[in-house]
């Protein structure tokens, strides 16, 4: 569709450009985009990309606003919290510019949807956090042959780059493989600087423009590392491997696969003992009253022990669990403790091989404790 009055003078501060003019404004209209995620790298990619007049954008998210989003997911306000993100990134899109057609997937990006969903769109841009998500969305664009304008995220640093097998290497000429589970610390788990994917996702939008209007160099064949911490950015040369097992010579996949199966996701490990391991808060707060005979043990990280700790605690993060293996004796009885019980299962599991047999884990954690016990304990979320 031809861009109306009111559209061209919207975008006067585009039409006097040279390098975009009526002509480029109309190919932004006409060209669609899908955004894996409306979180933090999907919140300016969305609202960017729609004050800039991208025709169509679709959204895939199925995740719901949370309180601890709002440090970074700027396309949400606080009286979203609770609402899904689509809805709440929809609204927010929609006023910046009502003229931009906004398509919501509120399902989970699978090998099962994802080409269906993604043949639709000229362009596919990775917001995710993920490893499964981030080699399916790789491995979508290269056989649908669509570029992916790749981005992510963690504390100080981020990345950016566009895999567009065509012209250049993908994500998995990059990394063939994914990492080891639980070696790479996700955003929840190692947190993440509120404006960081601001810069990144801001980045991946300009990439985005660029492709449409055809104007510039893309960061096809480079990886673009970004330090907030020394503000540089560096720019590594990436090579297309001749081997790659989906954009090589002799591709061997050449079909969606199981991605979970493929980063090695699997279910938390279930503790081989007949006894039941799980404490309740209110039975660990009876067994301090009595002065029972035991050590508790908390196994998160130092600063999150700055935050908040049960009194008669003794820190031992799981990061250095082993190498404090000698402080704990295996004849007194052992309650670990962590954020939310998960981390002091993983704790609990290796003192039972290590043959520590009187052993209880904090269901829950210590945030269950600051609900049902110390209600003034401060709370955190990771
Ligand atoms: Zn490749």
């Amino acid at each position: 569709m031809k861009l109306s009055n009111e559209e061209i003078y919207r975008y006067s501060r585009h039409l006097i450009m040279p390098e975009v003019g009526l002509e480029g404004q109309q190919k932004l209209k006409d060209a669609s985009i899908l955004l894996i995620g409306a979180g933090g790298l999907g919140s300016p990619l969305g609202l960017y990309l729609t004050a800039a007049g991208i025709g169509r954008i679709g959204i895939v998210d199925f995740d719901v606003v949370d309180f601890t989003n709002l440090q970074r997911q700027v396309i949400h306000g606080t009286e979203d919290v609770g609402k899904p993100k689509l809805e709440s990134a929809k609204a927010t899109l929609k006023s910046v510019n009502p003229s931009v057609e906004i398509e919501g997937h509120e399902v989970a990006f699978t090998s099962d949807n994802a080409m269906e969903i993604a043949k639709n769109y000229d362009i596919i841009i990775d917001g995710t956090d993920n490893f499964p998500t981030r080699y399916l969305t790789n491995d979508v664009s290269v056989l649908l042959g669509k570029p992916n304008v790749y981005g992510s995220i963690f504390r100080f640093d981020g990345q950016a780059s566009v895999f567009d097998a065509k012209r250049g290497p993908c994500y998995r000429c990059l990394y063939p493989e994914p990492p080891p589970p639980g070696m790479v610390p996700s955003c929840a788990e190692g947190g993440v600087l509120g404006v960081l994917p601001g810069i990144i996702g801001v980045i991946q939008a300009t990439e985005a423009i660029k492709l449409i209007l055809g104007k510039g160099e893309p960061l096809i064949g480079k990886l673009l590392l970004y330090d907030a911490l020394s503000m540089s950015f560096t720019e590594l040369k990436l090579k297309k491997d001749p081997n790659c097992p989906i954009c090589g010579e002799n591709p061997t996949i050449t079909e969606l696969i199981d991605y979970q199966q493929f980063c090695g996701i699997q279910d938390e490990p279930v503790i081989e003992t007949a006894e039941d391991v799980q404490l309740t808060v209110e039975e660990l707060k009876a067994k301090l009253d009595n002065g029972d005979d035991f050590v508790l043990i908390d196994v998160r990280e130092p600063h999150e022990w700055d935050i908040c700790q049960i009194e008669g605690a003794q820190l031992m993060p799981l990061s250095s669990f082993a190498e404090h293996l000698n402080q704990l004796n295996s004849a007194q009885e052992v309650v670990l403790h962590c954020h939310r019980g998960v981390r002091s299962m993983r704790a609990l599991q290796f003192l039972h091989q290590a043959g520590f047999r009187k052993l209880k884990n904090l269901a829950g954690g210590i945030d269950d404790w600051a609900v049902k016990i110390e209600p003034d304990m401060p709370r955190y979320a990771t």
